[in-house]
This record gives structure tokens, C-alpha cells and sequence, in this order.
């Protein structure tokens, strides 16, 4: 209401203000409550809000539709479950079936993913026709403010605060994906937090080329701008060179970037294949453009190697702003937005959120590292520099529950209420750096305790090598073989020799990989994710 005609949403098909969301939302969101009542199921409820609490499963492009499904399904006080367009249909049938979805919603363009669906599960798919997210709304008659529910300003009352907005299903990098219950309190502790650290405004504008079912690409590159009045430009989906031409373009006034670690590493091999290319389209001065349009650019969802930073420095002339988050917590600690960003590390606790590494957390008292943040300062209590253990969280970003699963819940938490992570990591510096998963990223050879992620972000300086995978497998002599999967520019194979001795006065002796593989292509999921655990289990059965 505050934005109205300011512009929100730029697509390929449109540009949308903030009255235009609205209004197609409201229209949606009616379409919605009237196809709840007409289908005939007698569970539902006959009131004014007959889907409240129910989930509804959606597939839409990355596009206007997505934006008025989800806010339409908060209309209805209703839960989103947003599904990834990548995924084949069984595996959106495994999240609408875990979610136990009222009713799916698609746009056209996913009738053959979603019907299939429907039908298997006997639930109904209600359509979005061009009319629900681009046509004329102009007969839609006032009252949208009091239809408005879901979005009101601030967290008002402990109704609006505990009530669950979405399911988001984790990245399911080490197993199934759980799904994450995020309240409207969740949502509204995140995005404040990064509006307070990034310092977001109703004048920034940001590219999105995210897929739009995981955290980073729903919360923090989408709704935190709409949140706060600011403008997102979506592309259909992320493409190298469509990138860095929105990127660059005079016509945009894009100054916000957000990315994986991935993508940031593909721009870079467009880049240089541009360079080496006589009718490049990018220009010469790429530093000078975008120090000048940008403000800020951010990577996230995995480690960022060094050499990616290191490279993108170059190109750009942008130091990338790490940061560390989990679907179950949203974003909780990040490198400053202004002020030192080191390689590696992912600095201090959001406003709001607090950190703490403990060695073991059954007794959590003696040694450990406890950070916590507010929007003034950082305190940092019981500092014990260079403790490694288990990263815990706590704030009011933190999810509730995993749907369905209580011992899941259960298990999540501490006795007295920290998330724990699953990661481990080391506050040194003053900063916190994330070693990796504990489960998979934390290598034990030798007497070593190694991490996977350090040793991804040494190989990748070598010249040929493009991915890599750091695995332990099980070995009888080293308790675990410190293994590389790798992929090479070239296309040649990299023997363990090869490697060992390029390697020799670069990297510490058990740093050094004992055994490696090449693959033609990494295995890696929607948000550019290795299942490490797979990766082994198919390589090495
Ligand atoms: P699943 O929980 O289903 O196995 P997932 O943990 O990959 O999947 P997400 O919630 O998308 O699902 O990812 C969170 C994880 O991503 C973190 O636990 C952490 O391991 C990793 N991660 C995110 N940001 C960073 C970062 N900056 N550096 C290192 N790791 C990161
Ligand atoms: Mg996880």
C-alpha cells in the first residue's frame, strides 16, 4: 500500500507496480477461496477463509505468477509451498504428497508436470489463466485492504507473528529434504535483519536469477525488496550471457547482485570465453561500469571459493560479500557491508541473531564461542580464538518446526533452544568460517582434521582445474583417504601424480588429495549443491 505505484516487478512479459501486485493478487486469491468451495471435499472448512492453515503447492514461471500465487495464497491465510521447475514429477509429487497439499497450483506451461499429479494424489489444480496475473484488473472493486491479510505491515499481533506463512524444503544435499515451517515472524526477523546489515532501501534494484523455491532466491532477492519497497528484475532464468548484458545495460538501474557460488563461476568462463572471442559483447572497462552501478554484490547457500572471489575481483572490480544461511534459519551471519571481507570467512551475526561454537553441546558452558549481534553491536563473550565445533543459532529468524516430522524437531534443537547447524566451524580472527558439514565436509586422515572446503578452494587454483569435490572415503590405513572429484577445463584426465606434484609446494602435505577421479560434469543440484554422500556411494560403491 505504502509503494503503490512505485515499480516492484520488472519480467520479460512486463513491468508491474506495487498496486498491480495487489490487485492480481486479490483477484487471485479470490479465484483460489471460490475453487476451494467448489470442489466438493467436505474437510474444508465453510468460512470466510475456508484454505486458512491448508498448504497449497505451486509451480510457476520466474515471473509476475509466482509473485501473486504466493501473496494470493496468504490472502487466504493459506501455506505456500513454492516447487522448483526443474525437478521431475516425481519429486514434486514427494513435496506436495510430504506437504500434504490442498490443491496445486501451476501456470499453463507446467500442466504436464502438475496433472499427472493431481491425478495420482486426488487433489485439484486450479490454473493460472494470463487473465489471473496479466490481464485487466480494472473491475476488481475496492476492499483489497482488508483482503490484504497476509501482508500487513510489521509483525502486528502473536497471530500474525506465529502464523505459517510457507514450507520450504531444504536443498536435500545430505538426504531427504525436510520441510522448513517459516512463520510470517520468520520471514519478517529475516528480512529485517538483512534490510538493517545491507542496508536496503526503496531505492535499490536487484537482478534475479535464482530459481524460486529455496531461501535465496524467495526471500532474500525477492520478497526483502518488496518488503521494503525496492524494485526486482527477474529473468526467466539464469543464462551467462543474458546475465551480464542485464548486468551491464544502460537501460537498467539494477545495483543489487545476488548469486550462488556457481553462477558467479560461470559469468567468469563466459567472460573468458567472450575475451577470447573477436565480437565479444562485453566491454573493456567492466571494472569501471559496474563500481560505478553496483553497490553491492552478494554470494551464498555454499562456501565461495577464493579463487571465484579472487577472479570476480578482478573482472569486476566488486569484493563479493559472503554470507552463511540455512532454510531452517534464513541468513545469520554475514561479512560486513562496509568494512573488511576476508576470503573464506563469513564474519558476524545478523542484528538480531545469535551464534555460538561449542565443542560439545550436551555441555554447552565451558570454552565455547558465544557471538550475539543487535543493531548496535557485537558482544562476544567467552572468546576462546580458534575453537572449532558445531555452529548453533538462536533468534527470532529461526524456524519452529520441521512439517511432520517432531523427532526431526526434536533433534534440531538443544535443550535449551539453540538450532544446531550441522556444520562446524571456527571462530578466529574475530570472524566466524564455516569448515563444512560435519557429516561430509569434515575429513579425518591420518590424525588430521581436514577441511573438504579448504582443500575445493586450493585445487581451484590450479589451471585446469574447472569443479571439485572433496571427498573421505573409508580407508583401513588413514581412517578416511582424502579424495578430489574433479572436472578439468580441458577435458584431459589429471592423474593423482599430476596432481601431487603440482601440488607439492602449494599445499600442505595432508591437505594434498591421495586420490583422484575426473568427471565430465559435477553432479549438482537446483541451488549448485553436491550431494557428497551420493557422489561417493556412485563413484566409489
Ligand atoms: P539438506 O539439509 O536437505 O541436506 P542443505 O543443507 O544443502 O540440504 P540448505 O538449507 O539449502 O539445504 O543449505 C544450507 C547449507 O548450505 C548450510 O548448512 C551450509 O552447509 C551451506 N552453506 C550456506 N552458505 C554457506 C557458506 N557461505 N559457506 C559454506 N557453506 C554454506
Ligand atoms: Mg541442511
Amino acid at each position: 500500500e505504502r509503494f503503490k505505484d512505485n515499480t516492484a516487478l520488472t519480467t520479460q512479459h512486463g513491468t508491474y507496480t506495487y498496486k498491480d501486485l495487489l490487485h492480481y493478487s486479490v483477484n487471485f486469491a479470490k479465484e483460489l477461496t471460490v475453487a476451494s468451495k467448489t470442489d466438493g471435499r467436505k474437510t474444508l472448512k465453510d468460512t470466510e477463509f475456508p484454505l486458512e492453515g491448508e498448504r497449497i503447492a505451486f509451480l510457476c514461471e520466474n515471473d509476475l505468477s509466482y509473485v501473486v500465487a504466493q501473496w494470493a495464497i496468504w490472502m487466504c491465510k493459506a501455506i505456500a509451498v513454492p516447487l522448483c521447475k526443474s525437478h521431475p514429477v516425481t519429486e514434486l509429487q514427494y513435496f506436495c504428497e510430504d506437504s500434504s497439499a490442498c490443491m496445486l497450483v501451476g501456470t499453463a506451461a507446467f500442466r504436464d508436470k502438475l496433472a499427472p499429479i493431481s491425478s495420482q494424489l486426488g487433489r485439484p489444480l486450479l490454473e493460472m489463466g494470463e487473465d489471473d496475473y496479466s490481464g485487466d484488473y480494472s473491475e476488481l472493486k475496492g476492499n483489497s485492504k482488508e483482503t490484504f491479510l497476509g501482508l500487513k505491515d510489521g509483525p502486528r499481533k502473536n497471530e500474525y507473528k506465529n502464523r505459517k506463512a510457507m514450507i520450504i524444503y531444504t536443498s536435500g544435499t545430505t538426504g531427504t529434504p525436510k520441510g522448513v515451517v517459516m512463520t510470517f515472524g520468520n520471514l519478517d526477523a529475516q528480512m529485517r535483519d538483512m534490510v538493517q546489515a545491507w542496508g536496503w532501501s526503496q531505492s535499490d534494484s536487484i537482478l534475479h536469477v535464482l530459481p524460486l523455491h529455496h531461501v535465496h532466491g524467495v526471500v532474500n532477492v525477492l520478497m526483502t525488496p518488496l518488503y521494503v519497497g525496492a524494485k526486482c528484475t527477474m529473468l526467466p532464468k539464469f543464462d551467462a550471457k543474458q546475465t551480464w548484458q542485464t548486468l551491464l545495460s544502460d537501460a537498467s538501474d539494477v545495483n543489487i547482485f545476488m548469486a550462488v557460488p556457481t553462477i558467479y563461476s560461470k559469468l567468469i568462463q563466459e567472460y573468458e570465453r567472450q575475451r577470447d572471442s573477436q565480437s565479444s559483447y562485453l566491454p573493456s572497462d567492466l571494472p569501471s561500469i559496474l563500481k560505478q552501478k553496483f553497490r553491492l554484490m552478494v554470494s551464498g547457500s555454499a562456501a565461495l571459493p577464493q579463487p571465484v572471489m579472487e577472479r570476480w575481483a578482478d573482472l569486476t572490480g566488486h569484493l563479493l560479500l559472503e554470507r552463511y544461511g540455512m532454510t531452517e534459519i534464513g541468513m545469520a551471519l554475514t561479512n560486513p557491508l562496509i568494512g573488511d571481507r576476508f576470503p573464506g570467512a563469513v564474519g558476524l551475526p545478523f542484528p538480531g541473531v545469535s551464534a555460538r561454537i561449542v565443542e560439545h553441546h550436551d555441555n554447552c558452558n565451558h570454552g565455547d564461542v558465544l557471538v550475539s549481534a543487535d543493531a548496535k553491536k557485537v558482544t562476544v563473550t567467552k572468546g576462546k580464538e580458534g575453537l572449532c565445533g558445531e555452529l548453533l543459532i538462536k533468534g527470532d529468524n529461526v524456524f519452529t518446526e520441521y512439517w511432520n516430522r517432531p523427532s526431526a524437531t526434536a533433534e534440531a534443537f538443544t535443550g535449551d533452544g539453540w538450532f544446531k547447524t550441522g556444520d562446524t566451524a571456527v571462530f578466529a580472527d574475530g570472524v566466524f568460517h564455516i569448515v563444512g558439514r560435519t557429516s561430509v565436509d569434515v575429513i579425518k586422515s591420518a590424525g588430521y582434521k581436514i577441511s573438504a572446503l579448504d582443500v575445493e578452494r586450493h585445487l581451484l587454483a590450479h589451471p585446469d582445474i574447472q569443479d571439485v569435490a572433496v571427498i573421505g572415503l573409508p580407508d583401513m590405513t588413514y581412517g578416511q583417504l582424502l579424495t578430489a572429484v574433479l572436472v578439468t577445463k580441458s577435458g584431459a584426465t589429471l592423474t593423482t601424480n599430476d596432481l601431487q606434484i603440482w601440488a607439492k609446494d602449494k599445499m600442505a602435505p595432508y591437505h594434498i588429495p591421495r586420490k583422484v577421479t575426473c568427471l565430465k560434469d559435477m553432479p549438482r543440484n537446483a541451488m549448485g549443491k553436491v550431494n557428497k554422500k551420493q557422489l561417493a556411494k556412485d563413484l566409489f560403491p
